[in-house]
């Protein structure tokens, strides 16, 4: 059975990773209710174990349509000309309202499909998938590959910065898209968020942005140690030295290694300071680990190599109690956003901790605002690349192929 579900994986990711060269990115900030405009065709899908969504045939809820029936395409419910609807999710399907509120036409289902040449969210858009639910619908635009990066870069950097640090970071974003890609989610490839990339829907791309991913198009990183796509993590700041897959996911390997960047240390700009009540910390460990009673937190001590990154961070409690959590699952508990670094000290003030910290981000891989700080200098980015990334190959992928899990 174990051999027979190897052979099924592969051959599902060869299928796809041979002949993408579309990114499906799930959006995670759209709002209720939005509008759709356009020449558009409706197809419903159908959710399925380890499997992309599949078209079936429509069901549908109300029987007034303005719409024409396709012919061709068996599957497809609907076909819309020159529209415009807003599209109400609802956690039995999906409605389309006209200008009034009234409801024109809607389909059960648990997935849609819109294809065409059409507007949405200010971007124009050609195949968009809708995952309805009571909570947040999932929405998964289709786009090529090099329209998400220009998306990806506007979320990530400024336009405004060096362009040997966009060229880096365009190439970044290429590779771990693709090494995302052969990870294979079912219905979508990344996330538009910080836990992937930041993806920006709206953005229109700045002519540097658009430029640095031109001029870099095909280029990815390549791993001689997988034969295979690189991990390229990046980061805000790196705060002095970057960190390895192990000590922030605990990855049984690491391909990035830890490298210095002695600016990003004394850099006034990522230098950021947090206090925090002892009882919330005290609140949010209660959920990761098993107190006593009358626990009471003494003192947060970061454990690692003098001058460099937390690994852990050691808790001591009164009754002689030490408890120890990684440095990263630290920042998730009480949220990255506070502890922006695994890089800092803390001193306790009366019922208070005061951490005091250097850089912002998880640290594995390109370091953004070092690779700003190299290009300044510079260095190309290529150059830039070589720094980050000491144990992967820049490579140039020919059209339509590049190494699938497959072919490794
Ligand atoms: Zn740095």
């Amino acid at each position: 059975l174990r051999y027979l579900c190897l052979f099924f994986v592969l051959f599902q990711t060869h299928a796809h990773g041979a002949s993408s060269e579309t990114a499906r990115v799930m959006l995670e900030t759209i709002p209720k209710n939005t509008q759709i405009q356009g020449a558009f065709r409706v197809t419903c899908l159908m959710k399925s174990e380890n499997q992309p969504l599949r078209p079936i045939s429509c069901q549908r809820n109300h029987q007034r349509s303005q719409a024409s029936e396709p012919k061709k395409n068996k599957h497809a419910a609907v076909q819309f000309r020159n529209s415009r609807f807003t599209v109400v999710e609802s956690p039995s399907g999906v409605q389309f309202r006209i200008g009034n509120g009234r409801t024109l036409i809607g389909f059960h289902g648990e997935a849609f499909r819109f294809e065409g040449q059409f507007l949405w969210q200010g971007r124009k858009v050609k195949k968009l998938d809708l995952l309805p639910s009571a909570g947040a619908s999932q929405w998964i635009v289709h786009l090529p590959l090099e329209e998400y990066l220009q998306g990806v870069l506007g979320g990530e950097v400024p336009a405004s910065w060096p362009m040997a640090a966009l060229k880096a970071q365009a190439v970044a974003s290429r590779t771990y898209f693709l090494w995302k890609q052969d990870l294979k989610h079912r219905y979508y490839d990344v996330r538009s968020d910080h836990l992937d990339q930041v993806f920006r829907i709206h953005k229109k791309p700045s002519p540097s942005i658009v430029k640095a991913i031109q001029s870099t198009k095909g280029l990815f990183l390549h791993s001689p140690l997988t034969r295979s796509i690189f991990p390229a993590f990046f980061h805000a700041d790196c705060g002095g030295d970057t960190a390895t897959e192990h000590s922030v996911w605990r990855h049984p390997a690491s391909e990035n290694q830890p490298i210095q960047d002695r600016f990003c240390q004394s850099a006034k700009r990522n230098a950021w300071k947090r206090t925090l009540p002892v009882a919330e910390i005290q609140e949010r460990l209660k959920a990761t680990m098993i107190l006593p009673r009358g626990a009471k937190l003494n003192a947060v001590i970061p454990r690692g190599q003098s001058g460099q990154r937390a690994h852990h961070v050691d808790f001591l409690f009164n009754n002689n109690i030490i408890k120890t959590l990684s440095a990263n699952d630290f920042r998730e508990r009480l949220g990255y956003g506070k502890i922006k670094s695994t890089r800092f000290k803390v001193v306790k003030k009366d019922d208070h901790f005061v951490f005091e910290g250097q850089g912002y981000g998880h640290g594995v891989g390109l370091c953004q605002w070092g690779a700003k700080r190299w290009a300044v200098m510079g260095k190309n980015f290529r150059q830039i690349l070589a720094h980050y990334y000491p144990a992967a190959q820049l490579k140039k992928r020919r059209a339509s192929t590049f190494p699938s899990v497959a072919e490794r």
